[in-house]
């Protein structure tokens, strides 16, 4: 069992700067929750509160129901892997796996059995005898989760710890990672910047912003139902379109005036709309570029979903098409299949899947539910 909780957690550093506000948090035993968030966001900071690296100046932090907030850091049971993991140089990797516990004075048969153990679980059996400057980046890496795991702490706090690798190892890692937390059914609190990382890594993710949480929630639920403008546009890649229009009551029928189109808008978000305050108003239409189809391959589910653009600039993936389009008024990202030919200048229709657009208050950011 390792239940993290945090109530009304804040931080201000020397100097006044509030970095953390009120965080309410609560991570499962064997859950792997990940924070994310740009530069500056608050992320480190709250880890480094639940390691006990950083005084708490509000709000408390349990492990397991009991508050820690002033245990140190060797009382809470944690292990952290940072960006940064150092190994010792002229040591080999048994040792430097082995080197926490031999500070703790563990017994040598034990050492040995939670070293073996590790590198089991991590494919560095084989490796034990090496130096770390005969490893790769990856297997570098994966000695200094093993320093963590032969630890066997009720929680692992990783703080970026494949930023230093380069994209392809990235991606192996990310699996590894996942694959060791299978394996373990550790709890896991993750530090990254990487909304990719974020969505393929988190049974959960916590989204922070300013020092604020804005959302916490599967990665799926995240992008499907953002609760506002600023995690709408911080998951996904290339990230969602967000389009000023106005709307119009037409007898009952909604649209929306992007400026050049109007798109008639489902009736089911009428009501949202008019409860909200935003018919006649303005309003921000979110798209993702993966719902919006050149009109030559999609069929518009709706009637008036449909607006003509420009081509402006073509980004062909291979599997598919990034497109850049620009309206008279806006600069809208499409995803298209990989087949398609368009090509800049082109004038094209293009179809916006209207089962799957959101919208927001064009000054709160917060979504039209
Ligand atoms: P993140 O991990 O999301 O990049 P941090 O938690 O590192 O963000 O930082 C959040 C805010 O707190 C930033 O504005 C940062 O400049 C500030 N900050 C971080 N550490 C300190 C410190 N030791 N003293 C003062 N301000 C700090």
């Amino acid at each position: 069992m390792a239940e993290v909780t945090l109530k009304g957690v804040a931080k201000i550093y020397e100097g006044g700067v509030q970095a953390v506000h009120d965080v309410n948090l609560t991570i499962h035993d064997k859950e792997f929750m990940v924070l994310v968030g740009p530069s500056g966001s608050g992320k480190s900071t709250v880890l480094r509160m639940v390691a006990g690296l950083e005084s708490i100046s509000e709000g408390d932090i349990s492990i397991d129901g009991q508050v820690v907030n002033h245990q140190p850091p060797k009382k809470r049971d944690i292990a952290m892997v940072f960006q940064d993991y150092a190994l010792y140089p002229h040591m080999n990797v048994f040792d430097n796996m082995a080197f926490g516990l031999k500070v703790q004075k563990y017994p040598m048969a034990e050492i040995r059995r939670r070293v073996d153990e590790a590198a089991a679980i991590l494919e560095l059996t084989h490796l034990l005898e090496r130096k770390p400057k005969a490893l790769s980046g990856g297997q570098r890496q994966r000695v200094a989760v093993g320093r963590a795991i032969v630890r066997k702490p009720k929680v692992f706090l990783f703080d970026e710890p494949l930023s230093n690798l380069d994209a392809k190892l990235r991606t192996q890692m990310r699996t590894e990672i996942k694959k060791i937390h299978a394996r373990l059914g550790a709890t896991i609190i993750y530090v990254t910047h990487d909304q990719v990382e974020a969505m393929t890594m988190g049974d959960r993710i916590t989204v922070m912003d300013h020092g604020k949480v804005q959302q916490i929630d599967t990665p799926i639920n995240l992008y499907q139902r953002p609760v506002n403008r600023f995690v709408a546009g911080f998951l996904g890649s290339p990230p969602m379109n967000f389009i000023p229009c106005r709307t119009v009551d037409e007898g009952g029928a909604i649209y929306l005036d992007e400026g050049t189109a109007k798109i008639r808008v489902p009736q089911k978000w009428a009501g949202p709309l008019r409860a909200a305050g935003r018919i006649g108003q303005e309003v921000i239409l979110g798209i993702r570029p993966e719902n919006i189809g050149d009109k030559l391959y999609v069929q518009p589910k709706y009637p008036d979903s449909v607006m003509t653009a420009t081509v402006d600039v073509v980004e062909p993936m291979g599997s598919e098409v990034y497109c850049l389009l620009k309206s008279d008024k806006n600069n809208i990202q499409a995803r298209f299949g990989g087949m398609s030919r368009v090509q800049p200048n082109q004038e094209i229709d293009i179809v916006f899947d209207l089962d799957a657009i959101h919208f927001f208050h064009p000054e709160t950011g917060a979504a039209i539910v």
